[in-house]
C-alpha cells in the first residue's frame, strides 16, 4: 500500500517487567504485514551501555546480531523471526548511544554555546532516532517498543519524547499501546485491575494517555473487568485487549487477531483494515503443534539454566522441528559438569548434540569431552562459533595427538594454537563492538555436505567472534579427516568444518541461528534435525 505519512505506534509497559512487549509488538507487526502494510519494529532500551554486546547473558539474555553488525537486544530476534525482514542498527537504541551522540555533538560545538540538557537535547535525539526508520521511506508503520516499566527513573526521557511526538504528529499518526498485567489473586478468586489503573495514571502524570491496553492475564477477562478498565483508564471498550498466557509465542498473532488489536490500531490511525493472510504462518503453527515424532537434542553451554541465553538457537529448533514435523525436545546440559566420568551418562541417550557459542574458559573442557563422545559414537553434532572451535581442538588433541592443542583465547602459551586470534583483532584494545561482526560472504566447496544442505555455493551469514581456525594446521587436520568446506572469499578464513565419515558432524564459525525465521527455517537446522531423526530411527 502507498501512504505518504508513516504512522508510529509506541509500546510501553506497566506493572511488571517481562510481560512480553517484544512478542506483542512482533505479533501486531505480523498482523499489519499480513494485511499489506510495511511494518518494522524498533526497541529503545533505557540502560546506559552503548549496546548489549558487553552484557553478560545473565544480565540481559542473548545478544542478537544484525546483518549490518549491530549487537542488539534479543527482541530484535523475535521481530525478524516473525516478520522475516532483516533489522539493522537503527532498530535498537540505548540511552548510552543517545547520550554518546549528544555528548559528541557538544564536543564538536554543535550546540552553539547552549546548556545541553535532558530536555530538549536528549529528548530531541530520541525523537530523531525514532523517526529514522520512518523517514527511510521503507515502512508505512513503525512500532517502537520502550524497554523497562513506566515509572522507572531511567525511562522518563523516553516517555517525554513519546508525549512530544504524539502531540506533534496527532492522534491519527501516533498511538500508544500500554502493556500491563492483570494479576489473579487466588485467595480472593479474582482478577485485579488496580495495578493497571495505577500504571496508566503514572503514564498520564507524564502527559501520555494510553490509547490501547493490552492486558496480560492468566484467566479470561470478563465483560465487567473490560468495562471497568475502559472506564478507569480512559480507553475505548474495544481497546481493552486481553493477552492470555499462550502455550507458544507463535500463537500470539492469532490471539491478538481474535481480540481485534489490529482493527483498533488501524482504525485509530485511519488506515484500512483487511483480513490478514496468515496462511503460511498458520501452516507452521499447525505443524509445530502436531508433531509426528520427537527427537531429543542436547544443548551444551554454560548459561543453560537461563532460557534467554540461547534464545535464537531454541527458536531455530522450533522452526526446523515444525518443518520436519517433529517435536524437538531440548535437554540443556551444563558444560561445567561434563567430565570423562559423567559424559556418557549425560549424552549417550541423546539423538543429537549442539555445542553453543560462548566466550572464556569456563566450561570449555566439558564441551571438548562431549564432542569427543559424539564424534566417537557417531551421534549427530552441530558446533556453533565456540562450538566449532572446540570441535577443532578436540580433533587436534584426540585424533592428531596434539595433546595441548587449544585456542589462544583459553591458553596464550599453548604450543598448538589451532584456534588463533584473527589478524585484525590483534591490535584491538576496546571491548564494545570490536569483534568481527555482522554478515560476511562465505564460499562453500562444491561436493561438500554443506553445499548440498544450502543447495548453494555462496552464502551470507552473521558473525560475532575474535578467534579463528589457524590455517597453519589445515593440511594436518584435513589429512586426518576433518575438512574445511566454507571460506571467506577475501581472507581465506575457515568458516565451516565437517567430518564426512561421520553421519552428521558440522561446525560453523558464524551464527546460523540469527537467520532462522518462521517463513525461512535455517537449512543447517533443518538438516541437523533430519539427521537427529535418522539417528534415532536407526538406533
Ligand atoms: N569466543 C570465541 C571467539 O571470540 C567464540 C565466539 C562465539 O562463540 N560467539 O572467537
Amino acid at each position: 500500500m502507498t501512504n505518504t505519512t508513516t504512522k508510529y505506534i509506541f509500546v510501553t509497559g506497566g506493572v511488571s517487567s517481562s510481560l512480553g512487549k517484544g512478542i506483542i509488538a512482533a505479533s501486531l507487526a505480523k498482523l499489519l504485514q499480513a494485511q499489506g502494510y510495511r511494518a518494522t519494529i524498533q526497541k529503545l532500551d533505557p540502560y546506559i551501555n552503548i549496546d548489549p554486546g558487553t552484557l553478560n547473558p545473565y544480565e540481559h539474555g542473548e545478544c542478537y546480531v544484525t546483518d549490518d553488525g549491530a549487537e542488539t537486544d534479543l527482541d530484535l530476534g523475535h521481530y525478524e523471526r516473525f516478520l522475516n525482514v532483516p533489522t539493522s542498527q537503527a532498530n535498537n537504541v540505548t540511552t548510552g548511544r543517545i547520550y554518546q551522540s549528544v555528548i559528541d555533538k557538544e564536543r564538536r560545538g554543535e550546540f552553539l554555546g547552549k546548556t545541553v540538557q535532558v530536555i530538549p537535547h536528549i529528548t530531541d535525539e530520541i525523537k530523531h532516532r525514532v523517526q529514522i526508520l520512518g523517514k527511510s521511506g521503507d515502512f508505512d508503520i513503525v512500532i517502537t517498543e520502550i524497554g523497562g516499566t513506566v515509572g522507572d527513573i531511567e525511562s522518563l526521557p523516553y516517555i517525554e519524547a513519546v508525549r512530544q511526538l504524539k502531540w506533534e504528529m496527532g492522534n491519527e499518526n501516533a498511538l500508544v499501546i500500554h502493556l500491563t498485567l492483570i494479576p489473579y489473586l487466588s485467595a480472593a478468586g479474582e482478577l485485579k485491575t488496580k495495578p493497571t489503573q495505577h500504571s496508566v495514571k503514572t503514564l498520564m502524570e507524564s502527559g501520555v494517555q494510553a490509547d490501547i491496553l493490552v492486558c496480560r492475564t492468566e484467566h479470561e477477562l470478563s465483560d465487567g473487568i473490560r468495562t471497568k478498565l475502559a472506564r478507569f483508564c480512559n480507553v475505548k471498550r474495544e481497546a481493552v485487549i486481553q493477552s492470555i498466557d499462550a502455550s507458544t509465542i507463535y500463537d500470539v498473532p492469532n490471539l491478538m487477531l481474535e481480540e481485534g488489536l489490529d482493527k483498533v490500531v488501524l482504525q485509530q490511525l485511519n488506515l484500512e483494515s483487511h483480513t490478514p493472510d496468515l496462511t503460511l504462518w498458520n501452516t507452521f503453527v499447525t505443524k509445530h503443534k502436531n508433531p509426528k515424532s520427537e527427537v531429543v537434542i542436547g544443548l551444551i553451554g554454560k548459561y543453560v539454566e537461563l532460557q534467554d541465553s540461547y534464545k535464537s538457537i531454541l527458536e531455530s529448533f522450533i522452526h526446523a522441528g515444525a518443518a520436519n514435523e517433529v517435536k524437538v525436545k531440548v535437554e540443556s546440559i551444563h558444560s561445567e559438569y561434563l567430565t570423562p566420568d559423567t559424559v556418557a551418562s549425560k549424552i549417550a541417550h541423546l539423538d543429537a548434540v549442539l555445542v553453543a557459542p560462548g566466550f572464556g574458559e569456563r566450561g570449555v573442557e566439558g564441551k571438548i569431552e562431549a564432542i569427543r563422545y559424539v564424534r566417537e559414537h557417531q551421534i549427530p553434532f552441530f558446533g556453533i562459533c565456540l562450538g566449532m572451535q572446540m570441535a577443532i581442538i578436540e580433533f587436534s588433541r584426540n585424533v592428531l595427538g596434539l595433546k595441548k592443542a587449544n585456542s589462544f583465547e583459553m591458553d596464550e602459551s599453548t604450543p598448538d594454537p589451532v584456534i588463533a586470534i584473527m589478524e585484525a583483532q590483534k591490535k584491538v584494545t576496546k571491548k564494545g563492538g570490536t569483534m568481527r561482526l555482522g554478515a560476511w560472504k562465505c564460499d562453500l566447496l562444491e561436493n561438500s555436505q554443506v553445499a548440498a544442505i544450502y543447495n548453494n555455493t555462496s552464502i551470507m551469514e552473521r558473525h560475532r567472534h575474535r578467534y579463528e581456525f589457524n590455517n597453519d594446521y589445515k593440511v594436518q587436520i584435513e589429512n586426518a579427516g576433518m575438512k574445511a568446506t566454507g571460506f571467506n572469499p577475501e581472507t581465506g578464513l575457515v568458516e565451516i568444518i565437517e567430518i564426512s565419515s561421520h553421519p552428521w558432524f558440522v561446525g560453523v564459525q558464524y551464527h546460523p541461528e540469527y537467520k532462522s525465521t518462521v517463513a525461512n527455517p535455517h537449512p543447517l537446522f533443518l538438516a541437523f534435525i533430519k539427521a537427529a531423526l535418522k539417528y534415532k530411527t536407526n538406533k
